[in-house]
């Protein structure tokens, strides 16, 4: 091979490698929505295994143990919810969970009634009351 032929091969193996490339970042890109795809289906089959585990459907052993994970996981969030609307002095709605103002009485998307929020009068209210019924019984 002569030095022409030879700075002609690697002219052509450039081109090809910058045709190569832009096909290769097609393919890398369509395997990656391909693989969003298969992602996308096994969420959707995950929440149908959780759907028939919480009608006691779902007998195996592993299966069981990653629905009672997910189950630890959402009673987790609403953990963390709670405290975070306390923190903002909000609470949830009974009914539908909206979020509401600490005083509020109903919901204003629903309508529910809410319950009396506790305070600390109420708290020492009922504790003056125990005490009160403790103080009866050990007179009698
Ligand atoms: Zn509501």
């Amino acid at each position: 091979m002569s030095f022409f032929d030879k700075v002609k091969e690697t002219a052509n193996s450039a081109v090809q490698t910058t045709g190569d490339f832009i096909e290769v970042a097609k393919l890398n890109l369509e395997v990656r929505s391909t693989e969003d795809k298969i992602n996308a289906s096994f969420a959707k089959i995950g929440k149908l295994v959780f759907a028939s585990y919480e009608k006691g459907k779902v007998k195996d052993a592993e299966m069981v143990e990653l629905c009672e994970a997910v189950k630890t996981s959402f009673a987790t969030i609403e953990v963390l919810r709670t405290k975070i609307m306390e923190l903002r002095n909000k609470k949830a709605c009974v009914s539908c969970k909206a979020e509401l103002n600490d005083s509020d009485a109903f919901c204003n998307k629903c309508g529910a009634m809410q319950p009396e929020p506790v305070t600390e009068a109420d708290v020492s209210a009922a504790e003056e009351a125990e005490d009160a019924k403790a103080e009866e019984k050990a007179e009698k």
